[in-house]
């Protein structure tokens, strides 16, 4: 008989969410030994994680500072932390997950065109540099020399030496291919719509029926909000949609991640020779309510990255798609159990959720074992707000 309660199998652990979150927590449990059931409403990777600019963020973003002040900076430096932490284990990733991933780590660059822009570069340094991430100030002279492509008009900006790239259509699939091989249950097109918890075991209803385990990690992006309600949590998660670019392949020539201090900019050359072109300008809604292209923000996005980068004005746009981007009031990550519901943890990065995503499957995945996370979660507490 394999119908019925009775029957039903009770996993170690039940993750909700198949972007790189839960991707890789389903790879972190499975390979240490734990039953792993990994739910996801539409196909793997298709929202934030498969649409995503790539970046490897290490860095206080230059946006945030000017417009949330050192302050906020300041206790934000837990969540840089978290990121740089992320990154070193981006380092051999390839080699563990056995798939190239396309890492590459030179660096990233905030151009400043304006010398009024340089005083906020050096406090946001000094600030990195405090928890022994290794940026430095650059002047216009060392940012030419070691970035040709970049603007004459360059005064100066920042290296952040631990940043970089990798490709976001590769690195949630991969974790979730080696979490199968490990043993792990992949349900694709099973949208969670419920649950009950009895007996330190949690049902988790689908619309594809119902699943059992000992302990749950939510890891579902922008359905985090819905996902927290079921059990009386209200995350304050925002959600809007933003827009990337992307050209035509061109010569090796783009090294870094490239920023810029006078507006938003991500702009950097995948290992395919295309050049990526972002920074969080937001798409718009069209009269059905569907998230479409912003043509006003192509053309600012587009008129930055030929500012900073002359080269961009010559090479052919290819593609600009849309995806949801998720944020917190305070830019930092929720992170542990849902308040009166030990056995049911939550993990949500916000808008640099990509880089962040090896850490938090290896963290998710210790918390699911009532282990030891690693990281000192206090900062990142459900019950903050
Ligand atoms: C355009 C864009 C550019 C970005 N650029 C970068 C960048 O360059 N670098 C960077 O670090 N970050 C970037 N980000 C942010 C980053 O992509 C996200 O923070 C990260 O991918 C979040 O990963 P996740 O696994 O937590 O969520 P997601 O990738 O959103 O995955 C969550 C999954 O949960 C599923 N789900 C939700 N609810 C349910 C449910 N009820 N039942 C079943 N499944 C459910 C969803 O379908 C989804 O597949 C960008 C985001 C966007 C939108």
């Amino acid at each position: 008989m394999t119908n019925g309660k009775l029957n039903r199998e009770v996993f170690d652990v039940a993750v909700v969410g198949g972007g790189i979150s839960g991707c890789a927590t389903a790879y972190f449990l499975s390979r240490s030994g734990a039953r792993v059931l990994l739910l996801e409403r539409h196909d793997l990777n298709t929202e934030a994680s498969g649409r995503n600019a790539g970046s490897l963020h290490g860095q206080i973003q230059h946006e945030p500072f000017l417009e949330e002040g050192e302050e906020w900076a300041r206790n934000w430096l837990p969540a840089l932390r978290f990121l740089a932490d992320s990154l070193e284990i981006w380092d051999g990733l390839s080699e563990e997950l056995g798939i190239d991933l396309q890492v590459a780590k030179r660096g990233g660059l905030l151009v400043a065109d304006h010398p009024d822009q340089m005083p906020a570069i050096e406090r946001k340094v000094a600030l990195e540099q405090s928890i022994g991430i290794d940026s430095r100030v650059l002047t216009g002279d060392e940012l030419r020399e070691i970035a040709p492509y970049i603007t004459d008009d360059a005064v100066g900006g920042e290296l952040c030496p631990i940043e970089g790239k990798a490709n976001p259509l590769l690195a949630a699939p991969a974790f979730a291919t080696r979490a199968v091989e490990h043993g792990a249950v992949i349900r694709t097109g099973t949208s969670v719509e419920g649950f009950a918890e009895s007996g330190g075991v949690t049902e988790i209803r689908t619309a594809k029926g119902a699943f059992a385990a000992r302990k749950v990690v939510l890891a579902g992006g922008d359905g985090m909000p819905d996902l927290g309600r079921h059990f009386g949590i209200e995350l304050p998660i925002s959600s809007g949609a933003v827009q990337v670019s992307v050209t035509e392949r061109i010569d090796p020539l783009v090294k870094h991640l490239v920023y810029y201090a006078g507006g938003k900019l991500t702009f950097k050359q995948a290992q395919a020779g295309t050049l990526l072109i972002g920074g969080g300008w937001p798409a718009r809604q069209n009269a059905a309510g569907e998230w479409v292209l912003n043509p006003e923000s192509l053309r600012t996005n587009l008129g930055i990255a030929t500012r900073v980068a002359p080269v961009v004005s010559d090479v052919k746009l290819l593609r600009t798609w849309v995806g949801i981007g998720n944020g917190t009031p305070d830019h930092s990550p929720i992170i542990g159990p849902v308040p009166g519901h030990p056995n049911v943890i939550l993990g949500f990065y916000p808008y640099m959720g990509f880089t962040a995503g090896p850490l938090m499957g290896r963290v998710l995945s210790r918390l699911a074992q009532d282990e030891e996370p690693g990281v000192d979660l206090r900062p990142f507490a459900p019950d903050r707000f």
